[in-house]
C-alpha cells in the first residue's frame, strides 16, 4: 500500500535517511523504532510531503507521493499527526476538529465523524468550546489524533502518541488505536514507548543514524536480545 524504497533525506549538509527501504501492507499497524535523532520524524516528514528527498521513492497506491504537495497527500488519504501536540491554540476544539476534514466536501460524514470523534474522546467532548491551548498537554495529544482522523484517513502516520502523556492517557490513546487497528487503519507509529507499539504493531523496522537497522515481527523484535536490551529491559527508556 506505501513503499519506501532506497529513501535518502537531506537537512542542508546533515544526511537524515540513507536508503531506507520499508513497506505497509493494508491494514497493517507498523512501529517505527529508534533512538533520538535516528531519523523516525524524518521518515513521516518526507512520507507527507514536508520534506522533500533527494533520493529514492515513495509511492502509495500506486502513486509517486514525494513530489505531491502535503494537502494533495493528505486528500489521498494519508494523515499525519505530529509530534508535539501541534493544535491551533487560539481556536476551539471544534475548530480543530473541523480543520482536520478541511480536504472532506461530505457535510454528513463530518458530522457525524465529529460526533464520533467527541464520543471515543469524552474529555474533548467536556471541553468543545474551550481554546485548544488551554487543554493539558494530554488532552492536546488527544486532539491531535482526533484531528487527524477527521481526514479519515486509510493510512495514519503517528509521531509519539505517548510523549509527555500521562500513563492513563497513553492507555486511553492506544485503546483508541487499537479500535481504529480493528477498523482496517493502516498505521505508522513512531513510539519511544517500545513496549506499548510493539503490543500494537505487526511489524517494526529499527532505524539506527537514518538507516534501518533491524526488521521482523513484532513478536520476533519483542524477543530480540538487542531490542530488549536498548528499548524493553529494565533501566531502557
Ligand atoms: P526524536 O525521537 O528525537 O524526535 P527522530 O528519530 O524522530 O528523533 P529526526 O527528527 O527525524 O529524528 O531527526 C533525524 C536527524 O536529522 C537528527 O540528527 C536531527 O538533528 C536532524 N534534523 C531534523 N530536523 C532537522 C532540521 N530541520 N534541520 C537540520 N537537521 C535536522
Amino acid at each position: 500500500m506505501l513503499a519506501l524504497t532506497n529513501l535518502s533525506v537531506n537537512y542542508g549538509a546533515v544526511s537524515a535517511l540513507r536508503n531506507v527501504d520499508l513497506h505497509l501492507q493494508a491494514g497493517e499497524v507498523v512501529a517505527l523504532l529508534g533512538a533520538n535523532g535516528a531519523g523516525k520524524s524524518t521518515v513521516l516528514r518526507t512520507i507527507s510531503g514536508l520534506i522533500r528527498p533527494v533520493g529514492g521513492d515513495v509511492v502509495y497506491a500506486g502513486e509517486t507521493l514525494h513530489t505531491l504537495s502535503p494537502t494533495a497527500i493528505v486528500a489521498r488519504g494519508v494523515a499525519h499527526c505530529p509530534e508535539g501536540r501541534r493544535v491551533f491554540g487560539g481556536m476551539s476544539v471544534l475548530e480543530n476538529l473541523r480543520l482536520g476534514a478541511s480536504v472532506r466536501s461530505d457535510a454528513a460524514g463530518i458530522r457525524s465523524d465529529m460526533a464520533r470523534m467527541l464520543s471515543l474522546f469524552p474529555i474533548l467532548d467536556e471541553r468543545q468550546h474551550q481554546s485548544a491551548g488551554t487543554l493539558s498537554g494530554g488532552e492536546q495529544q488527544m486532539l491531535a489524533l482526533a484531528r487527524a482522523l477527521m481526514a479519515r484517513p486509510k493510512v495514519l502516520l503517528l509521531d509519539e502518541p505517548s510523549l509527555g502523556v500521562a500513563p492513563l492517557i497513553v492507555r486511553s490513546i492506544f485503546a483508541t488505536l487499537s479500535e481504529l487497528r480493528a477498523e482496517g487503519v493502516t498505521m505508522l507509529l513512531v513510539e519511544q514507548n517500545a513496549r506499548a507499539a510493539l503490543a500494537l504493531a505487526d511489524r517494526a523496522y529499527v532505524l539506527r543514524t537514518g538507516s534501518v537497522a533491524l526488521s521482523g515481527t513484532a513478536a520476533e523484535l519483542r524477543g530480540s536480545p538487542e531490542i530488549e536490551q536498548a528499548y524493553l529491559g529494565a533501566g531502557a527508556a
